[in-house]
């Protein structure tokens, strides 16, 4: 049978080096991937997305013995690049959230709190975006909200990766800030 969904083990890799990568921020997910409790799949109708995250139902761990799946565009992944690729495989990631809501009490550090555990579905959560925002909005009201002033400071410490072209457009124009 012809299936849309492709498991990919290379996906699985190349996020889990994420993981290692930035383990300050991904230090929650690492048992999720020892346990291979989260699936990756290429999708090959070409969906309007490039990447999805979700939490499996029921019936899908069952099958599957997952409690995340992540899916990623095929089409959008065979044209684009190994930076893209690390970028979206982050933000797929950064959807998982986990539960830490049982205090221990240790002798040495106190009351602190462990990760709920992997395996239990309702240790995990999806997490939305900082920020769901039209360009416009932001031309007309600047940074309004506190999501879209952490991606701007975000934005600023990386370089825009311009074209030739609007480089050539932009030399020489005014600098507008949005304030
Ligand atoms: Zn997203």
């Amino acid at each position: 049978m012809d299936t849309n969904f492709e498991e990919s083990k290379r996906l699985f890799i190349q996020a889990e080096r994420i993981v290692a990568e930035y383990n300050d921020n991904f230090s929650h997910l690492i048992d999720l991937f020892e346990k291979n409790l989260i699936g990756f799949y290429f999708r090959k109708d070409n969906p309007k997305w490039a990447g999805k995250c979700k939490k499996t139902t029921e019936f899908e761990r069952e099958i599957t013995g997952k409690l995340i799946f992540i899916f990623v565009n095929q089409k959008w992944w065979n044209v684009t690049n190994t930076k893209q690729h690390k970028a979206l495989l982050d933000h797929e990631m950064s959807h998982i959230g986990r539960k830490n809501d049982e205090p221990e009490y240790c002798k040495e550090i106190g009351i602190f709190k462990r990760w709920n555990p992997a395996d239990n579905p309702s240790s995990w959560c999806i997490i939305e975006h900082d920020i769901e925002e039209f360009a416009g909005v932001v031309e007309r009201h600047g940074l309004w909200e506190l999501g879209i002033e952490r991606i701007a400071d975000a934005c600023a410490i990386h370089e825009r990766q311009m074209t030739i072209n609007e480089l050539i457009d932009t030399k020489g124009a005014k600098v507008v800030a949005i304030s």
